[in-house]
Parts: C-alpha cells; structure tokens; sequence
C-alpha cells in the first residue's frame, strides 16, 4: 500500500501575467509578459528559493501568490484552497495566513507612524479589539526580533537599515502567518547586516514552522536559507530542484552562469555562457528559448520554447540539452 504525499502548503501552476504598456492617449500598444506558465510546489515548514536577475519576474511572482496582483492564467493554491477564487471576506483571513516582507526597509515604513503603530495595524485590521493584547503582541515580537519594546513609541527614522527590516519582520510575524513571502529583504542591506538578518530569518522559520518564499538575486544568498532553488529568467522558470542539487550539478546555462558569477559557489567553474547583459534581442517569453541569445550551446532546436523535463524527481530543467532526459 502507498502512503499518500501531504498536500504542498503552497502549490502553483502555470501562473501567467502580462502587464498593459498604454501610449500617451492610453491606447494599448503591447501587452509586455512578466510571468509565463510559472509552477512550483513548497512544502510546509520548507523554503524555496525565487532567484534571477533583476526583472525576470520573481518579485511578480510574489506578488501574484498573494493576490496582491490579479493573475491572467494560473492556478494558486494555499493549503488546498483556490486563491485567485477565493471571495473578499475569505482573502481576507487568508492574508493574515499569507505575508509580505518588504525589500526596502526605508521606503515600506510609513514614516508618520511610530514602530508600535505599524505593528499593530494588522492586529487592528484582522480584528484584534482588546488594546492590552494588541500591546502585549507587539511587544512581543519586537522582542523576538531584537528590538527592545520599550521603543515601540519611536519612528522609522530612528532606526537603522539592519533594524528598520526587523521591524517589517516583526510587522509580518505579528499575525502569526503560516507563509511568508521575502521580496528581496537583504539586499538593500549593509553586508555586514545581511547576515544578522538571514539568520534571524532562519531561526524564525524554524521556531514558527513558517513555509516560505525566498526572491533574491544572489545565489550565496538563497542558498543561505533555502531548501529548494527555482531559477528564474525572463519570467519563466529555467531550472528548479534541491538546493544541493542545482548548485553542485547545475544543468541549466543560465543557471550555471549565475553561479559562475558567485566565485565562492563554484571556485573552479568554467564560465560557459556569456555574462549577464540587457539581452533585449527576442521577445520575452516568445521566440524560443529566452535564453537564446546568451547561450553558448544553442542549437537549431533552440527556436522553439523548451518544455520542462523532469529528469530526476523535483529536479527540472526547461532546456533543449534534457530533453529525452526525464528520469
Ligand atoms: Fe541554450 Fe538551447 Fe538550452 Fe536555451 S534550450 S538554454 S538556447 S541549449
């Protein structure tokens, strides 16, 4: 008898979004995708790792998973249940279910509010009455996070980055979420403070059980905290498998050539593809492989958009190179 897998926390398939581009008399002149046929599972208590350059499409993909953004196609789905059909009073509890940690420590905290404030917005929102417990929770995770309750009266500016994106985590652990999607959160960070903030990371995902969704575009960086690593190029993810895995055995080109760019990785790479630049030669998403015009190991076959191949169990590669591999 075969013993059923649990259900994934969060599971995603073929998420699609495309942005309007509108000339000055608002006419459409052409939809510019962002998100293409995008799927993946995460686990609970697990985090995957989003990562890729800048605006290939992980911070969408975000957003997307939270409904933050309306998806074209797709399907999203939170502990079993359909997000993108989910009614407003259902997203509403599922919100507090699912939260944000902003990339920007100095821009996402409204600077009129004291740190206590916007903490206990949410508690508010969700409908915590009682003004003592709300006080008690933010004190709380003020003091889970390394700030000291008593300056829950002071504002944003008084703070310093390092500290400032403790407060967004303590803004998002406050309502006790099950799934926390992490846009970026170090890399507007001081090296010197990234590490202090992944490890407070880490100890808190562990501590609550958090399922998470990691965006970067460091590699060192998603490899820090995740179990699982989707690579993401132009909107589409490329390669996706166990953390591990993707970084001794990388068999995308463009997953190799974003390791190769993190000598501490891969000290004795040979650099295979050609180093990132703003390759706008092919549409998005159309075209063949998005990855055409960069790729040392293009072939005729190229053209045509690669299919995702399983070649192992969870280990998946959208390229012309694997095809015919699927294990
Ligand atoms: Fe390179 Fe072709 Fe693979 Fe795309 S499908 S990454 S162009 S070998």
């Amino acid at each position: 008898m075969t013993t059923a897998l649990p259900l994934p926390l969060l599971s995603v398939r073929g998420l699609s979004k495309s942005f309007v581009h509108r000339n000055w008399c608002g006419r459409v002149i052409r939809h510019i995708p962002a998100v293409a046929d995008v799927g993946f599972d995460v686990a609970r208590g697990r985090t995957l790792g989003l990562v890729g350059e800048s605006g290939c499409g992980k911070s969408t993909t975000g957003r997307l998973v939270l409904r933050l953004i309306e998806a074209d196609a797709g399907d999203v789905r939170f502990d079993g249940v359909d997000i993108r059909a989910a009614a407003p009073a259902r997203m509403r509890t599922l919100r507090r279910d699912m939260q944000l940690i902003f990339q920007d420590p100095y821009s996402s905290l409204n600077p009129r509010l004291t740190i206590g404030g916007l903490i206990e917005e949410g508690l508010i929102v969700h409908g915590v009455r009682n003004r003592g417990e709300r006080e008690d929770r933010v004190a709380a995770v003020l003091r889970r996070v390394g700030i000291r309750p008593e300056y829950m009266g002071r504002y944003p500016n008084e703070f310093s980055g390092g500290q400032r994106q403790r407060i967004g985590i303590a803004r998002a652990l406050v309502l006790r979420p099950r799934l926390i999607v992490a846009d970026e959160p170090v890399s507007a960070l001081d090296v010197s403070v990234q590490a202090q903030v992944l490890n407070l990371l880490a100890e808190i995902q562990e501590e609550f059980g958090l399922t998470a969704v990691f965006i970067a575009h460091d590699m060192a960086v998603v490899e820090h905290v995740s179990e699982e690593i989707a690579v993401m190029y132009r909107g589409r993810i490329v390669e996706r498998g166990r953390t591990e895995e993707v970084i001794a055995d990388p068999l995308h080109p463009y997953t190799r050539a974003l390791l190769d760019s993190v000598p501490s990785l891969r000290p004795r790479a040979p650099r295979r593809a050609r180093p990132a630049r703003d390759d706008t030669d092919g549409e998005r998403g159309g075209g063949g492989c998005p990855f055409r015009a960069r790729c040392d190991l293009r072939m005729p076959i190229c053209r045509m958009v690669p299919p995702n191949t399983e070649v192992r169990p969870g280990r998946v590669v959208a390229c012309h190179l694997h095809q015919g591999q699927a294990g």
